[in-house]
Formats: C-alpha cells, structure tokens, sequence
C-alpha cells in the first residue's frame, strides 16, 4: 500500500462535471489499497477573478488582504470535492492549509513554508479518510494564524511539501495537459512530450518560464528527493516523471528555507575573450560562434551586454589550453564583424585575458531570494576582489575574478555561507558533478556526446521580464554588491546579470555598463530605487525596457557540446531576429529579445533542435 499526495490544478477542478471525475479517480486509487492526501488549485480562472475584484478596488491592495481574498478560491473546491468523494461512500475530510498546519514565513502573497505539522493529517489517514488539503495557503504562525499565500502556481508547492513532510511514496501533479512538453503547447502545438526530465533542468525550465510546474515545488522534490510525476487528469497515461538523484535525510524543519548555498566551485583554469564593439544587428553572434564550433573550441560561459549606440560586447571563456584556438577563431571573425559605417576607433577589437578563475556559489534554496547574489557579490566586495563578469542561473551564481584573487574569493565565500571542506568543488570535482548531471538526465543514457541523445531537452519563454541597464558604473569592487543588495533589501530579484567588458574612462575613473532583468512587476520601482541613488553613487542614466522576452534552452547534455549555442543563435539570425543580451550556465542559454518577437523566437529555435513532433496538442480550454 503506498501513501500518495496528489495535486489538481485550476482546469482539472474548472466545474462540477471535473470534480466529480476527480472524485472518480481518487477513488479508483484508494480501491487500488492507497492512502491519498488530495491537494487541489482554485476552479478554473476562479484566482485570476480575485485579483482583478482587488485591483478595480486599489491599485497597490493590501497584501495581507489579497492573501485573505485570494485564499477563498481553494476553499470552494476542497469542500466540493470532500463532497463529490462523500457521494462516492468515500469517507473524506477538507483541510484549510491552517487546519494541516503548514507553517510558513510571514511574507503575504509570497511565503515560504517553514514547516508542516502532520499529526492530525496522518489520523485521519490512519482513519481510512481521504484528506483534501486547499492548495497554496497557510499561515504564519499557530499562535497569529495570519493567512498566508505561496504566490501563483503555489499549489504544486504545498503538495510537494506535503509529499515530503508525510514521507509519501510519490507526488503526482494533475494537469491540462498530458505531462511535460518540450516547450508550451499553446505556443507550439508540435510540441513533444518527455518520459522523464532530471530536477534539474526542470528547475530551470520552470523558473525561466515553463508554467506546468511552479519553480519552488522542484526544488523541494529536488531536496527531499520526493519522486514526482506530472500527469494529465483527462486521461491515464504515465505522463512525466521529474528525476532526482538519492538525498540525504534532511530536517524537515524550515523546509523551504534551509542552507541557500550547497557548494562552492572555483576554476582556476580559464581564460576569457572578448570581442569589444560588434554591430547590434541580427547575425553576430551566429557567426562568431558557428565558427567557434566549426573549430571545435568548448566555450563556458558566454555573456553579451548591449550598449549605448549601436554596438554590442560579447565574451566567453575557455579553459587555458585551448584559449590560443579560441583567441585565433575570434581574432579572424573580428574583421569580418565591423560594421562598414563606423569609424576606425570603433571597429570591432580582440581582447583576451588569460589569468582569470571562475568561483560560484551552488544550490536550489537560492531561488526567489534575491539577498543570496548580493552577500556573495558583498562577500567579494569585502575581500576586495574585483568581478569581472557575473553569470547567474537559478541554482548558481558565478563571478569571474582575477586568478590572483581566487584563493581569496573561496576562503570568504566559505566563511560567508558555511561550506565544509567537503563542499568546496575544484574544477575537476566540478567536471565529476556535471558527468554525474549527464548520466543522471533519462535523455542521455549511454555518454554526453551520444548523438542520439538530445543536447536540448525543453525551449522556454518569459515575456513577464523587463531589463535595466545602468549606465558608466565606476569598475571597482563593491558596486555589484551595493547594487543588488540595494534590490535585495527591496526584495527585488535579480536575473540574468550582465556587465559590459568595455570599459570607458571618465574622470579618470574606468566605468562600465551593467545589464540585467527583473520581473516586468518590479520594473519601475526598480528603476525608481536604482536613480534615487545614481547621482551619490557616481553612476549614470538608468535605462528601462518592458518590451523584451527571454527565450531560454536547458538540457544536461549540452555540456561540451561547442555547436549547441551556435545553433540556437543561427535560429534567431535566420529570422532576423536581434539578440540583445546573452547569458549561460552550464545547462541553459538564454537570450532577450524584443518583446514582440518572443513567440517567433520561441517556436524557431524549437524547430531547430529537432523537438517538434509530428502529432499537435490541442490544450482543454
Ligand atoms: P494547473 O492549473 O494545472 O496548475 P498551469 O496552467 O499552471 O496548470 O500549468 C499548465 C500549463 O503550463 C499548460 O496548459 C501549458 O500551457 C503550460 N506550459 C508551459 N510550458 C510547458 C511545458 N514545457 N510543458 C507543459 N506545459 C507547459
Ligand atoms: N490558485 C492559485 C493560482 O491560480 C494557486 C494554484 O493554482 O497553484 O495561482
Ligand atoms: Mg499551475
């Protein structure tokens, strides 16, 4: 007999006709010799209708009465389905999140779970009852029982964490549609389903704009190592299981905010090219790097910054013995690059920097804390190490610092998040992880560069970004500490971070640009923060564009594989579209665009990696 927590999103309970068939299934499965914890989402659109009810009201409404409005919508379905199951003769009991006891932070509309008490749950499991617990709610303390909510999609949290703390045999997330896809049906009907999917790159998928699973209900799979299946409730079939690999035995208390930071790795055996001034027009960077590619030179990180006028920077890194192949590659691109207009001083330029060490910060309980990038970038800043570039991903940070400084840089980020000897990852210690990543993911199962495994195994697409750009911001140690912990402590999360390489000598005091997005939410009041203090701090303008999208691919197998990133930017050049920033981790690549090429952009690149299928999904409406 197995203990099973499923969860039913907002279709899968959109009318009586769904809950009943609901009702159907969980007690097919409870005759099948199971215990069931049911968590269920809102009817239908029943949230969104909340919210607009508040917003008609005020335009900035009360977050602890939002919570209190928006947490009735999960109330109406657990009392109906609690029904439909008594009319089935199945003994069943709705559960508010207050009434299981599930603890969270007291941050309205966006709480963290801190802890879930499961006595009464597990009694009347005992008792032969199905419990149906609302989604996406809970309260934060059991003395203030203040409602709180998780923030939209939180329900697939509140199941996952019920999972975890009930130590079920698995989770399963009902859904509209038949697991998950390769990218989003409704964007892309040719979109194909997958077997399986490791935690990782779905944590990625998810949090660069995937919406079949909420971001935090990963993490939490991926810590407690919950197995995890997304299913659709129309049907039978298996739909996706999300891998991870075995964990070990975690306290459950804070569960989601315990230790942000896992491990820290350093590389000190990188260098870095830079190709200052190339035209901002689609096309550059396809070419730079299917050249790059055409030589077989496995680049690491890539990053693009835009800039005032019409030029952009990009630059990778590679590790030291191939950078002479690289500098080469890019040194014979470069003439080809210049834009036939502009002056000679503004032609195209090499530039490469040899002694330079890569040093990251690791793990998933970064996610949605914007305070975590800033105490590392504050924990440099102390040390007095300069960044040269910034990279971030969810579940990874990485700065790439002078050599020199990389001792240095390790001891403080040690101190600063309390890594053990044993969790400090050389390069080499790192390359084991990243093999570990790759034999773990169920598309590559015999070796990374297996051809027939999938380089790319999702396409995802987040038109809810905008980006800033601060212009001339003096290149010293300590700015990007003092600009993200100022958003930090506005509780403003960062994303894609990028600092121009061109640096400009003003005053006699070298300046950068510095690039990055926050939620399309945040948008203004970031840049109203950030030009409170531009003039004190010696920075420039600060630019706002709400008009962009961010097309992203992740796949554990594109590790060492030098085409996979020329092949997405010959996509979007093909297609004329401009790519305006660039950013990677080992898994993923992302690039913004402008926002009315987003769907384009999405469904080219899905195109070019082979992952169209053949049958077109139709989503229930
Ligand atoms: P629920 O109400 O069941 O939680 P959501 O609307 O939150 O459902 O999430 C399911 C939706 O996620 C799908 O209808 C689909 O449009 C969207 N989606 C986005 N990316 C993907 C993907 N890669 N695979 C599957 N669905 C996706
Ligand atoms: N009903 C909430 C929302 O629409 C939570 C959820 O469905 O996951 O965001
Ligand atoms: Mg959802």
């Amino acid at each position: 007999m197995a203990l099973i927590v499923q969860k039913y999103g907002g279709t899968s309970v959109g009318s009586v006709e769904r809950i009943q068939a609901v009702a159907q299934r969980v007690y097919k499965t409870v005759q099948a010799g199971n215990s069931l914890v049911v968590v269920v989402s809102a009817m239908g659109k029943t949230t969104d209708g909340l919210v607009k009810l508040a917003t008609e009201i005020s335009a900035n409404p009360n977050r602890r009465e939002m919570d209190m409005l928006l947490s009735t919508g999960e109330q109406v379905t657990i009392a109906l389905l609690s029904m439909a199951l008594q009319e089935l003769g199945q003994p069943a009991i709705s559960m508010t999140g207050g009434q299981v006891g599930i603890v969270t932070e007291a941050e309205h509309t966006r709480a963290r779970i801190l802890d879930i008490k499961t006595n009464r749950l597990s009694r009347y499991i005992k008792d032969g009852k199905v419990v149906v617990v609302a989604g996406f709610q809970g309260i934060s303390s059991v003395e203030e029982m203040e409602i709180t909510t998780l923030g939209r999609g939180g329900s697939d949290t509140s199941a996952v964490a019920l999972a975890a703390a009930l130590k079920a045999n698995f989770c399963e997330i009902y859904t509209d549609v038949p697991g998950i896809l390769t990218t989003d049906p409704r964007l892309v009907p040719e979109a194909q389903l997958m077997d399986a999917i490791t935690c990782d790159e779905m944590l990625e998928l998810a949090s660069l704009g995937a919406k079949v699973l909420h971001p935090r209900a990963v993490e939490i799979a991926r810590n407690y190592g919950v197995p995890l299946v997304v299913r659709s409730s129309w049907t039978d079939d298996p739909g996706t299981w999300v891998t991870s690999a075995k964990v070990q035995e975690r306290s459950l208390i804070n569960l989601e905010i315990a230790r942000p930071v896992d491990h820290v790795e350093f590389d000190t055996d990188q260098a870095k090219v830079a190709l200052l001034r190339v035209p901002d027009k689609p096309g550059v960077a396809a070419k730079l790097f299917g050249e790059i590619s055409r030589q077989n030179v496995d680049v690491d990180l890539i990053i693009q910054s835009i800039h005032e006028g019409n030029s952009n920077d990009i630059a990778f890194t590679v590790t030291t013995p191939i950078l002479k192949r690289a500098e080469a590659v890019a040194a014979a691109i470069a003439p080809a690059l210049r834009s036939q207009s502009s002056p000679k001083s503004e032609e195209a330029e090499v530039m490469v920097e040899r002694n330079i060490a890569k040093v990251s910060i690791v793990g998933a309980g970064m996610i949605g804390r914007p305070g975590v990038a800033a105490k590392m970038f504050a924990t440099l800043a102390q040390a007095k190490v300069n960044i040269e570039m910034i990279s971030t991903s969810e579940v990874k940070v990485s700065c790439v610092v002078d050599a020199a400084d990389c001792d240095r840089a390790v001891a403080a980020l040690r101190t600063a998040f309390e890594i053990e000897a044993g969790e400090l990852l050389s390069r080499e210690a790192g390359e084991a992880r990243k093999e570990k990543l790759i034999l773990l993911s169920p598309s590559s199962s015999s070796s990374p560069s297996s051809p027939s495994s999938p380089l790319v195994r999702g396409v995802a697409l987040d038109m809810n970004q905008a980006r800033l750009a601060i212009r001339q911001v003096p290149d010293r140690p300590g700015m990007a500490a003092q600009l993200f912990g100022l958003l930090a402590q506005h509780n403003i999360s960062v994303d894609m971070i990028i600092q121009s390489q061109r640096c400009r000598v003003i005053d006699n005091v070298p300046r950068r640009d510095i690039a990055f997005t926050v939620s399309q939410v945040d948008g203004e009041n970031t840049q109203k923060i950030l030009t409170q203090v531009a003039a004190e701090l010696g920075w420039g303008e600060v630019v706002l564009d709400c008009a962009i999208a961010k097309v992203s691919i992740v796949g554990a197998g594109m590790v060492g594989q030098p085409g996979v990133a020329a092949k997405m930017f010959e996509a979007l050049a093909q297609h004329q579209i401009n790519i305006q920033m660039i950013a990677t981790s080992e898994i993923k690549i992302s690039c913004v665009v402008a926002q009315e090429q987003g769907v384009k952009a999405l469904q080219v690149i899905h195109a070019a990696f082979g992952l169209a299928g053949s049958e077109k999904f139709v989503v229930p409406a």
